[in-house]
């Protein structure tokens, strides 16, 4: 389902699914000596060996598919040159000799790790599904069961429309705004995306306490822009929308579907239109608008919020963060002029868009003809189990999460990471000792908020409880509907209480990587922490390139365009002196012109001011990795290596080897629309551009061999 789980300005290192759910249980600290407790002891170290030897295994494949740690001159076209396009140079005849599986938009490293993932889930699930010992109701239990309902494609099919007849009927019987209200509350309940999204999130001015967070939404397509873009491809796609749209109606049994897709086009538009642009979401300063009930009531006279939230259950909810007020005042606008059978409509198109991918063949095959095919490129459809296992990772994250780490992630691992998290801290935190544009007053603060970092590796230290999410045997759509709630509720529930600092945003298995501001913290799940991003027994030189300009980069999130906006208690407020924060944002402006003006290969231009968080963040973790080199090898920095490379040259190509990355032209447009990261090609050419230490590297010349460095006043220096 499309709608939002959690708001969180979650910096993550690629685009986090849309759905930021959060991961699973946790071991308990065995802090006693009781029996129990030794006996669990011994099955962890059991459990230990087990990893470390299933650990060693998947090395291996991966290394087979992937290369080792570190710099792999099989990926290199030595015929590209360094300073013209790194990017090239590092991976070339690796982007050449791997073609994209049919079933994926876009194919690299990361890619490749996730899709290995995806194979040790299936492992877990099918080992669940099989153990018909597991004890009723334990998540081991609802994982297996959830999985076997939704490989059932048999059922499925033979369920037809079944699953969905009464959410359909109860849309049909609406008479009256009021009711259309009521019901949309209950369609939300149910994960349909409708006008907006309710849920919950940090007070980003009283970081210690979760408030409501009430979000515009509603839309079919990825952004406001692709309604209102003006180009040929815009339009042709959204003409391949609405007929898409009027497919689906028409299989929902809807007559006069074309006209019925036009008008969909219409109210969705006319949504767009009164939407904010995602680079103006960026600013939380724009996104903060703390309300009482009344207050939004007021802006929505005729959608009243109060009546909302008893629909729902949660009527005690008494202010509400509205990240969009003008959006509410223009849907209220909306609802009255437009026709109630209009919305009917409008209802019925987001509930089987929604749900498609959990019903017969023919609704998913049509979903993803458009989702798939059209809008990001794939050729097929991720097959079943693929599909199942990402539900399953989506609604039960954290469960799926405990079983995974018990078998793929090793103390050890956790323990290098640390290690290594630890001395790029030390890096930082002597980088903003001695910035020279800083000025004393906002040294202290940035020290202080780097200090006060939190961190989490792994996997969390309390496992998430699904007791009260119910699995059963009727059909797989309704068990989604029953997850969706759940997360719902579970996500609503923390509202006015004190945050859970203990609480992940992403699974242990998600190969990815996020700073939160709110809870100025840094997060790195199981899933990234494995080769070759990250080796365990490789040095920690080899593991710098890769990894440690991904930690670099989440620390610096800490400081980029979002980030620098909240202070070491994760509160909104502005902790720099004026002139430093002039000078901070000529830094970022750098970046914003650089990505404004590079034109991606499906031949838009990168929104400057969208990517440019992420750009820094690259920036910023590469630097700083690369001064935590340099202290490592001091004196012997120059020394070659078997292939001829000095370290400096084997952290660059091995920071450039871990985007290495084929992208569908569709996917690549998608990617420059709503993206906040730069596509891997950018992400590594634009960041070397900027440093001095890249140009040294590979001694490059001033001329046109080096076209792709940025002149030396154009370049950003923040760190
Ligand atoms: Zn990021």
């Amino acid at each position: 389902m499309k709608s939002a789980k959690s708001i969180l300005i979650a910096l993550t290192l690629t685009l986090a699914p849309l759905y930021l759910i959060s991961p699973p249980a946790a071991l308990s600290d065995c802090g006693g000596d009781s029996e129990d407790c030794c006996k669990a002891k011994d099955e962890k170290g059991k459990d230990n060996k087990k990893a470390e030897e299933k650990v060693k295994d998947d090395t291996k494949s991966n290394t087979a598919l992937l290369g080792k740690s570190g710099v792999n001159p099989d990926f290199m076209d030595q015929k590209a040159l360094p300073g013209k396009d790194f990017y090239l140079y590092a991976n070339g005849t690796w982007l050449k000799n791997t073609p994209i599986p049919d079933e994926y938009d876009k194919w690299g490293v990361l890619n490749i790790i996730n899709d290995q993932n995806l194979k040790k889930l299936k492992n877990i699930l099918e080992a669940a599904k099989a153990n018909d010992k597991a004890e009723a109701g334990s998540n081991e239990d609802k994982i297996g069961r959830l999985y076997t309902m939704g490989m059932d494609q048999e059922k499925i099919d033979s369920q037809d429309l079944e699953p969905l007849k009464d959410e359909l009927a109860k849309v049909d019987e609406i008479k009256d705004l009021d009711q259309l209200q009521k019901a949309t509350a209950k369609l939300h309940l149910k994960g349909v995306n409708a006008f907006f999204n309710l849920t919950s999130g940090q007070d980003f001015k009283d970081s210690e306490m979760v408030i409501g967070q009430l979000f515009q939404g509603g839309l079919g397509l990825p952004d406001r822009d692709y309604y209102l873009n003006d180009d040929k491809e815009s339009k042709e796609l959204l003409a391949k929308y609405e007929k898409h749209v009027a497919r689906m109606l028409g299989l929902i049994g809807e007559k006069d579907t074309e006209k019925k897709a036009a008008t969909i086009l219409k109210l969705e538009t006319a949504m767009a239109k009164a939407s904010m642009k995602n680079t103006d979401m960026r600013d939380p300063f724009k996104i903060y608008h703390k309300m009482s009930i009344k207050e939004i009531d007021e802006l929505m006279p005729d959608f009243k919020a109060s009546t909302y939230l008893t629909e729902i259950g949660h009527e005690n909810i008494d202010s509400i963060n509205v990240g969009q007020p003008d959006f509410l005042k223009a849907v209220n606008k909306l609802l009255k002029e437009e026709s109630l059978e209009d919305w009917k409509t409008y209802l019925k198109w987001h509930l089987i868009d929604g749900t498609s991918p959990y019903l017969a063949a023919k609704y998913e095959d049509a979903n993803f003809d458009f989702f798939g095919k059209t809008l990001t490129g794939k050729k097929v459809n991720l097959p079943r189990w693929k599909r199942v296992s990402q539900t399953i990772d989506r609604y039960m994250g954290e469960a799926l999460g405990q079983l995974y780490v018990r078998d793929n992630f090793t103390p050890k691992a956790k323990e290098k990471a640390m290690h290594l998290v630890n001395a790029l801290k030390d890096v930082l935190r002597d980088d903003l000792k001695t910035l020279e544009w800083m000025d004393e007053e906002t040294r202290k603060n940035a020290i202080t908020k780097l200090n006060s970092f939190g961190l989490k590796i792994g996997y969390p230290d309390e496992w998430r409880d699904y007791s009260k999410l119910q699995i059963k045997d009727d059909s797989y759509l309704a068990n989604i509907f029953r997850g969706e709630e759940f997360e719902f509720h579970r996500n609503l529930d923390k509202i006015g209480k004190p945050v859970d600092r203990n609480e992940w945003f992403m699974s242990p298995q998600t190969v990815n990587a996020y700073y939160s501001p709110e809870l100025n913290e840094i997060v790195f799940p199981a899933g990234i922490l494995q080769p070759p991003i990250f080796d365990p027994d490789a040095d920690d030189a080899t593991n710098l390139g890769a990894m440690g300009m991904v930690i670099g980069h989440e620390m610096t999130h800490g400081f980029d365009d979002q980030g620098s906006k909240f202070d070491g208690k994760g509160n909104l407020k502005n902790w720099w002196s004026e002139a430093d924060l002039k000078r901070f944002k000529e830094r970022i402006a750098l970046i914003e012109t650089q990505y404004s003006n590079y034109k991606v290969g499906a031949g838009t231009n990168f929104k400057g001011k969208l990517v440019a968080g992420e750009a820094a963040a690259d920036l910023g973790g590469l630097t700083i990795a690369h001064k935590a080199l340099k202290n490592l090898y001091k004196d012997k920095i120059s020394e070659k290596d078997e292939n001829g490379f000095t370290p400096e040259q084997r952290f660059f190509l091995s920071f450039a080897q871990a985007w290495a990355t084929n992208i569908r032209p569709e996917k690549e447009r998608m990617m420059t629309a709503v993206d906040p990261h730069p596509t891997p090609h950018f992400r590594v050419n634009g960041t070397v551009a900027n440093m001095d230490s890249f140009e040294e590297a590979f001694s490059l010349k001033d001329d046109s061999s080096a076209s792709m460095m940025l002149p030396s006043d154009k370049r950003c220096r923040i760190w």
